[in-house]
């Protein structure tokens, strides 16, 4: 059984790249007994929503002879 560090590994993951057939599987598994995990990974899809809103808005203002903008930060 995928514990919550793994799972939350993988839904990190799963924001940059598809996962796997069996790391899929382990996740919603371990999501629908985990409500703790299930929430994290509600949080971080707002969380990834909000911030493409952001440099969405970002990028507007920039069209506006504001100075370009910084590379995003790494992880
Ligand atoms: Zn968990």
């Amino acid at each position: 059984m995928m514990d919550c560090k793994h799972a939350t590994q993988l839904m990190s993951a799963e924001l940059d790249r598809a996962l796997g057939v069996g790391e899929r599987i382990g996740l919603e598994v371990h999501l629908t007994i985990c409500r703790g995990c299930d929430n994290y990974r509600e949080q971080i899809r707002v969380l990834r929503k909000a911030c493409q809103v952001y440099r969405h808005n970002l990028e507007e203002a920039a069209d506006d002879d504001l100075p370009p903008l910084p590379p995003p930060a790494g992880k």
